[in-house]
């Protein structure tokens, strides 16, 4: 069968020899704006995992195939010895806040990410006017505590929900808003947990959005918490230490570890769980060990990041997702963690978080390099790995942004 590329090839020939047009000069535009070559195309969406150049065209990948000749392309970037995955998705930032985060966690290799709830409904219109300038795609939610995230605890005072404003600020905003975050820690929400999230899910379920919930050392009992979520809402900070952690208080950090039972029916009923790493009270390695060596992994890993993270615990996509090889989890589900599942969050990332041809380009280029690398967890604990993702690159819809 013919391909497209050569129908019109061919045809193009047979046109040639009929008219005998004679030899202008070739002016024509290339085949491919941009041609990605030679790297380890991983794409766990489809346990895809292979060396080869990946084409670019109009904003859409065009062919996914070894030995693209390069001559065909406008631009090329040699990725060999690099890893081209689906570029990151990260569902729990901060990068709302100043107007070059996007672009600073583009060159790390994120095409899509969500401000989750760096503002609530008195200043969303700032925060949803940087989504809107990004060099990416940027979503947000928005904090159901009014003034965003404060030092006194969002939630403290419960005439900080303000649910009519709420729900008016994701109307006004809805290509951009995508759900709420509602923080519960005892330090953010005090007493007011429950009510809170029940008065955000008063806005969220009429209006069909989802809600992302911040756990551990909550004042109330993480079942309690989680019986209030509905299919597709959120749950970030899985592995944050006891109190109300997934695994049950008494046992959690002894070598029997019970993982709450509301928290295996809630992964049944359709709630994500998701990493965010932070930098303040929401893992140790050890918590995070207990979870990966029960097999209970988040569905998605993000970073919770912030400009004050780049320089602290966390610094960047990669280096968060290397601390998951570090600690064992093979590298196509890390990876998985980051695109293909991350996308599957919010219909705004519908069909992102895949390599293959008609997809849109987005791109991360990871150099994964062999050493001995320095993590740290939100206590100081320091531990060793072998291995490190670095960003070399992304492409967004077709476009190359260097690292
Ligand atoms: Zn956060």
């Amino acid at each position: 069968m013919l391909t497209r590329r050569r129908f019109l090839s061919v045809a193009a020939a047979g046109a040639a020899t009929l008219t005998r047009l004679p030899e202008f000069p070739r002016l024509h535009a290339a085949e491919y704006d941009l041609l990605i070559r030679g790297g380890r195309v991983m794409d766990p969406s489809r346990k895809f995992d292979q060396v080869a150049d990946v084409a670019i065209r109009g904003g859409r990948i065009a062919a996914v195939q070894p030995n693209i000749a390069a001559s065909t392309a406008a631009e090329t970037m040699d990725a060999a010895g690099k890893l081209v995955v689906p570029g990151l998705i990260d569902i729990h930032t901060h990068a709302g806040r100043e107007k070059e985060d996007a672009d600073l966690c583009l060159a790390d290799g994120v095409t899509s990410l969500v401000d989750a709830g760096s503002q609530g409904s008195d200043r969303i219109d700032e925060v949803v006017a940087i989504a809107k300038a990004a060099p990416t795609r940027m979503r947000v939610l928005i904090n159901i505590g009014k003034k965003g995230i404060i030092p006194e605890g969002d939630l403290m005072d419960i005439a900080n929900v303000d649910i009519a404003a709420t729900r008016a600020a994701i109307e006004r905003h809805r290509d951009v808003v995508v759900g709420i975050k509602a923080r519960l820690s005892k330090n953010v929400a005090g007493a007011n947990d429950l009510e809170a999230l029940r008065r955000a899910q008063s806005v969220a379920r009429p209006l069909g959005v989802s809600i992302m919930i911040h756990m551990g050392q909550t004042v109330s009992a993480l079942p309690d918490i989680l019986a209030l979520l509905k299919p597709g809402d959120i749950v970030t900070h899985v592995y944050a230490p006891p109190p109300n952690g997934i695994f049950d208080d008494a046992s959690a950090g002894s070598g029997q570890a019970r993982l709450v039972p509301a928290v295996a029916d809630a992964r049944k009923r359709g709630i994500w769980f998701d990493f965010g790493n932070g930098r303040v009270d929401h893992f140790t390695w050890a918590s995070v060990e207990q979870g990966v060596n029960a097999r209970v992994f988040p569905d998605t890993i993000s970073t919770d990041w912030g400009q004050a993270a780049r320089t602290d615990q966390v610094f960047n996509f990669a280096t968060v997702l290397s601390k998951f090889l570090m600690l064992g989890m093979p590298l196509d589900r890390v990876i998985a963690c980051a695109t293909s599942n991350a996308a599957a969050t919010f219909p705004a990332f519908k069909g992102l978080g895949t390599v293959r041809a008609g997809s849109t380009a987005d791109l991360a280029i990871l150099d994964l390099q062999q050493g001995s690398f320095e993590f740290e967890d939100n206590y100081k604990g320091k531990r060793t790995g072998r291995l490190k993702l670095v960003a070399a690159g992304a492409v967004f819809a077709g476009k190359l942004r260097k690292a």
